[in-house]
Formats: C-alpha cells, sequence, structure tokens
C-alpha cells in the first residue's frame, strides 16, 4: 500500500516535495474510511530543508513575461487534468464529483486571472518629480512565503495563494491540511510539467503546530497566508509578532442571508440552494443563519423544504458510487458533526420547529462517513448558539424579524465579517443595509461566493488581508521606492 499512490499524480516523490528523513501517515476517504494513500509526514528537519530551498528560489529571477507565460502554463496543466484532479478532491475530502470539478475551474481562474494581470506588478515611475527627484517603484518578492490551508478546497484555496506568489516570484512553503494533501501533491507535478523553478516552492507535511512554527519563527520566512479557523489565526499572529511578519487571515465566518419583505423568493431559494449545501455546508461563506422578515417566514421555509427535497439533498448516507448516491458529502470528521447536531439541538431547545432533516438517531463512531442531512428550523431564537458561531454543516437555522433595522442589528451581532447576503427588490433598502454591514464580502439578490478576478476576505475576527483580484497580487511581494537625485550624474 505505501508504494501504490492513488493516482499518477499524487507520486510523492519530485522536485517540489521535501525529501530527507520522514515518517508516514495515512490519508483517509471521509465517506468511508478507505485507505487512501500513504504520505510523507515530515519532521523539523524536513521543514528547515523546505526553507532552505527556498531560499535559493529567492535568487531565481523571472520576467513578468515569464511569469505570466508561466502561470498560463500552470491553468494548461490543470485543464488537462481537470477529471483526475476532481477524483483526487472527490475521493480525499468527500464532496461530490461535478462540485469537485467546479473547484478545479475556480482554481484555474487564479492562474489565468493573475496570469493576465501581473504586469500590474510591473516597475513604474511617478509622473510628478517631487523634491525634484525621480521615483521609482518597484514590487520585489516580499521573502519567502508560507502557505497554510485548510481541508474544504484542497486546490483552491492552494491556487489563491500560489498563482499570486508565483506572479510575485516570491518562492513558498506550502503545507496542506492532513486530511487532504494528495491535490496538493498533484498539483506539485503540475507546477514541474509547467516548469516552475525548482526551489520556487516547497511542499511539506506533519505536525501542524511544528510545522507552523518553524514557518513563523524562521527568518527567512517573511510573510505567511494562511486560511483556517480564527483559532490557529490568532497562533500564527502571536507566532509572528516577534519577528514582525506579514500575514494575511482568511478565518471563520458566521454569514447572515437578510431576506426582506419584498425578496424575490423563488430567486432566494435558487440561491440558497447554490450556496448553503457545497461541501455540505463547510465552506466559510456558507449561509449560517437567515434573518427572514415575519411576513414571508412561511412561504420561505416551505419553499425552501421543497426545493431540498426535490434536490434529492435529503438522502443522507448509502452507496456513495450508486446512481441514488446522494448530492451531498459527508462532513469532514465526527467533531464537525457534533458540533452541526449540537447547534440543532440549542435551536429546538430554545423554541425552534424543526421543519427539514433533524440529527440523526445515530450518531458516527468514527471519523468517517459522517453524513448530516440537510435540515431546517425556523422560529430559532435570535441569541441561539448557531447565531454566534460557525455551524460548518447544513443547517439552516431561520429567525424571524419585524424591522430592518432589527435584522441588521442581529446580522452584525457577530465577532466575524466574512460574507453576508441581502435580498430585496427595492435598491434603496438595500442600498442602506448594505452601507451598515459589516463584511468583506456582500451578495445583493445573490449568495455567491468569490471570484479569481475580485479581491475577497474579511473585517474583524475573520481575519485581514485580500486573495483574489489586483489587491490579492500585492500580498506576496513589497515596494521598494527608489528617490533619484537626476542632478548627481553617474557613470
Ligand atoms: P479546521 O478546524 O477547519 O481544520 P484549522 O485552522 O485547524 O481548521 O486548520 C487549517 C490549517 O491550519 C490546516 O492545514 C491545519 O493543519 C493548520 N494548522 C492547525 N493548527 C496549526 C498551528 N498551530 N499552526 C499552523 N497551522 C496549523
Amino acid at each position: 500500500m505505501r508504494d501504490q499512490p492513488f493516482s499518477e499524480l499524487t507520486r510523492t516523490t519530485g522536485t517540489f516535495v521535501f525529501a530527507g528523513q520522514h515518517e508516514h501517515r495515512v490519508v483517509v476517504s471521509p465517506v468511508d474510511g478507505e485507505h487512501l494513500q500513504w504520505v510523507p509526514w515530515g519532521k523539523q528537519a524536513s521543514v528547515r530543508q523546505a526553507i532552505a530551498e527556498c531560499q535559493k528560489g529567492l535568487r531565481v529571477k523571472k520576467s513578468i513575461r515569464q511569469r505570466a507565460e508561466m502561470l498560463q502554463r500552470i491553468a494548461e496543466q490543470l485543464i488537462l487534468n481537470r477529471q483526475e484532479l476532481a477524483r483526487i478532491i472527490n475521493a480525499e475530502n468527500g464532496k461530490p464529483i461535478e462540485e469537485a470539478v467546479s473547484e478545479v475551474d475556480y482554481a484555474i481562474g487564479f492562474f489565468r486571472f493573475y496570469g493576465e494581470h501581473v504586469s500590474v506588478l510591473s516597475d513604474r515611475r511617478l509622473r510628478a518629480q517631487p523634491r525634484g527627484h525621480e521615483w521609482t517603484i518597484r514590487y520585489r518578492p516580499a521573502g519567502i512565503a508560507g502557505l497554510i490551508v485548510p481541508w474544504n478546497f484542497p486546490l483552491a484555496m492552494l491556487a489563491k495563494k500560489l498563482s499570486a506568489a508565483i506572479a510575485g516570484g516570491t518562492p513558498c512553503v506550502l503545507k496542506p491540511a492532513e486530511q487532504t494533501p494528495l491535490t496538493s501533491l498533484a498539483l506539485m507535478h503540475l507546477l514541474e510539467k509547467a516548469a516552475v523553478p525548482n526551489a520556487w516552492v516547497r511542499w511539506v507535511l506533519g505536525d501542524a503546530n511544528m510545522v507552523g512554527k518553524l514557518l513563523c519563527r524562521h527568518s527567512a520566512v517573511r510573510y505567511i497566508s494562511f486560511t483556517g479557523s480564527t483559532r490557529v489565526g490568532r497562533i500564527l499572529l502571536q507566532q509572528t509578532t516577534e519577528r514582525c511578519k506579514r500575514l494575511t487571515l482568511e478565518l471563520g465566518g458566521n454569514a447572515p442571508l437578510i431576506v426582506c419583505a419584498d425578496a424575490n423568493l423563488e430567486r432566494v431559494v435558487e440561491h440558497v440552494m447554490l450556496n448553503k449545501f457545497r461541501c455540505a455546508g463547510q465552506t466559510c461563506v456558507c449561509i449560517n443563519r437567515i434573518y427572514a422578515h415575519r411576513s414571508i417566514v412561511a412561504e420561505l421555509s416551505a419553499r425552501l423544504v421543497a426545493q431540498v427535497t426535490t434536490a434529492g439533498l435529503v438522502v443522507p448516507c448509502g452507496d456513495w458510487e450508486s446512481k441514488d448516491s446522494p448530492r451531498m458529502g459527508p462532513l469532514i470528521n465526527r467533531a464537525g458533526y457534533a458540533k452541526v447536531a449540537r447547534h440543532i439541538e440549542d435551536a429546538v431547545a430554545g423554541g425552534g420547529r424543526l421543519v427539514l432533516g433533524g440529527v440523526p438517531l445515530q450518531t458516527p463512531g468514527q471519523d468517517f462517513g459522517c453524513f448530516f442531512p440537510p435540515t431546517i428550523v425556523v422560529d430559532v431564537d435570535e441569541n441561539a448558539l448557531c447565531t454566534r458561531e460557525e455551524t460548518f454543516g447544513p443547517f439552516l437555522p431561520i429567525i424571524s424579524f419585524e424591522k430592518d433595522r432589527q435584522a441588521l442589528s442581529w446580522a452584525n451581532r457577530t465577532e466575524f465579517g466574512l460574507a453576508a447576503y441581502v435580498f430585496s427588490s427595492s435598491e434603496a433598502r438595500a442600498r442602506k443595509l448594505i452601507s451598515r454591514l459589516q463584511f468583506g464580502h456582500v451578495g445583493l439578490n445573490s449568495a455567491t461566493g468569490p471570484t479569481p478576478e475580485a479581491p475577497f476576505g474579511g473585517i474583524k475576527q475573520s481575519g485581514f488581508g485580500r486573495e483574489g483580484g489586483r489587491d490579492g497580487l500585492f500580498e506576496f511581494v513589497e515596494s521598494q521606492v527608489i528617490a533619484r537625485d537626476r542632478h548627481i550624474p553617474m557613470s
């Protein structure tokens, strides 16, 4: 088993995979516990060596044009291997194939977009000549970057960061989540095929605490880009203070959806379906709580129940491979399952009415097969646990409101500020709500998540820094300004 890769693309050897002494860990399918593949589990020396390799990468310079071409070559490799990458994501994350394919497409978008826009990192000169000087602004690699990513989008979260790093010519040590390292291994082989310079990337895996600490404390690593929990974000913040490192933190969310009395309910349901059940509700932009005007709660919940039932999403488990297999994957593990169950139980105990799904009678005894049915509870109390914590599962609590300002204040009453959604047919009403929402990403009559072309990130305890869009390019570089006195002749 140890010598047998899951896919030709998930071999554990290759230029970008760390070498040296290591142990092995097995990657397990969250669907049925099948052992997918053994992967190397490094020690401190492996991480140090990876950083040392990347230090060499800082000396490898590529022009803007070369970087643009490189990014396009990577995108082409991803396109060529689209189905195989989706198969790997499906196996280790559990999300259905069609969802995995759209994740691959999303990842391709980042390499494409940055391939087209890397020229914004070209040197530029100020038109005006303040102080009688000539001013040139250069964007240089920020130093080695450490990339730490979660398991819910094993390819896309990495693609966001890696595409911007490559655009900036910034070498990086990357650490996938321990649950989903295979997709990132596949990406390493595709980078090789796309002729990414040898010392620009190193893949490491090992104890997350140890890897994180080393990346934070090593003087050559100047920047950490992290997507994951607020808990770990805070640890990284503390660990990087001493050396004043730059950080981009994309942390937890607790996305509210405000449905005004004048909203088009058909469209609301359509968007909830697209947003909420992706990755079984385990994405940071998933709607976590619905605030619906009292006058439309009954109709909205009836429409949602009907739509979820028609979509076949209520099948909680069963033969994954069979034709009737569920359209939604399992939760990643028992801890995730227990949290969703706790939120539902709390909502019902607080007076909520269960209208669909519910906590299954049998809780899973192991970290796989944690299927959870889509669950809807109406008349949830505005102080329920799910309004304060991110559920990360297919549970939709519906809370009624009377006045818009009540919904607004409840929506903002969270320590998080990542994504929020508003549905209304009144431009003025929606504008007013949006201008007061404390979230980095807002959907208007839409519950769409981020796109490669626009910056994405949170405020408050959802983190800081932006990924995607032109803004995302500047996270991986530092500007150096050269103020030159032209009056002094030079040879
Ligand atoms: P989740 O709870 O969704 O798994 P985490 O924040 O724990 O989210 O994990 C996201 C990523 O952070 C994973 O790659 C994980 O291995 C990594 N991680 C976990 N703990 C630490 C840590 N102390 N330092 C650095 N990275 C960590």
